[in-house]
């Protein structure tokens, strides 16, 4: 959340569609629920803020997050929902200084704008795919669509059935899946919301899989190939992949990569950057 990225979003391509912090109202701080976890120390309703959240808007114990139990933190990502949200939904009014009604308002739909945004993210690397040139055409108009709901007023996305948009992107999204995993050498294993919770893949050859949604928490991908896999929606917290090779891995989100644990020798896609607490220190 607050900060954690490695260096300024604002200053990479594709910004928008990634968290600018000094740019939001610390939603993500505020409109979210926690269960308290490994991932969060504390338990906290949506809609109640942060008691680490500072006036400022910066979180108070950013440095400290993991050694004060805040890991869920280091690894989240709004996709640019916060900034737009903030800036652009509800036109740089801060919901610290406005009625109460407007506050709720605005940690209704920062939700729905994430889960857009996500989409958007997806929608904007699968036009990049040469293999999915078949269906650019319809990604195109997914993408413009869903930048339209995201440009809604406060009263249109409050009332907006996102689960069903999002339905409607995934067909597309799926078939972008496989016109791109068509073109992996040998053959192309589906793991489909397979179970992998604690799996011993260490070295195992996963070029091109499906792995959507598959539970791959504390896997040990140790230098697995993954090259060309689909991995949109999969869980990585704390799967291994050390020395794995992700180059080509598509649908593959920042905030699942800062979940997952890795290091120098791990190779990932363009479209997500290596984690700072990669190297230093987990
Ligand atoms: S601990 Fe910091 S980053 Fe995490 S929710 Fe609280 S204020 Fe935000």
């Amino acid at each position: 959340m607050r900060e954690h990225t490695a260096d300024r979003a604002a200053d990479r391509p594709g910004a928008e569609l990634r968290g600018d912090c000094g740019s939001c109202f610390g939603l993500c701080c505020v409109a979210l629920p926690f269960a308290r976890s490994a991932d969060f120390a504390v338990d906290k309703d949506a809609g109640t803020p942060c008691a680490n959240l500072r006036t400022d808007h910066r979180c108070g114990i950013h440095a400290r997050l993991r050694e004060r139990g805040f890991t869920g933190c280091t690894v989240y990502d709004c996709f640019g929902a916060g900034q737009r949200v903030s800036q652009v939904t509800f036109g740089g009014r801060d919901w610290r200084t406005g009625p109460p009604e407007r506050a709720r308002r605005m940690f209704d739909v920062f939700p729905v704008v994430r889960q857009l945004h996500e989409l958007l993210r997806y929608l904007t690397e699968a036009l990049a795919l040469p293999a999915a040139r078949p269906v650019h055409a319809d990604l195109r108009g997914a993408l413009a669509d869903t930048e339209r709901l995201a440009a809604g007023t406060p009263e249109e996305l409050s009332a907006l059935d996102v689960a069903a948009h999002r339905q409607r992107v995934n067909v597309l999204l799926l078939r972008t899946s496989e016109l791109v995993r068509a073109g992996t050498r040998g053959r192309r294993k589906n793991r489909r919301n397979a179970d992998l919770m604690g799996a011993r893949l260490k070295g195992a050859d996963l070029a091109g899989a499906d792995l959507r949604g598959a539970l791959l928490i504390a896997a040990d991908l140790t230098g697995a190939d993954l090259r060309g896999a689909d991995l949109i929606g999969a869980d990585l917290r704390d799967a291994e992949l050390t020395d794995a090779d992700l180059t080509g891995a598509f649908f593959l989100t920042q905030p699942q990569v800062n979940a997952a644990r890795g290091g120098p020798g791990t190779r990932l896609p363009d479209s997500v950057t290596r984690p700072v607490h990669w190297t230093a220190g987990r």
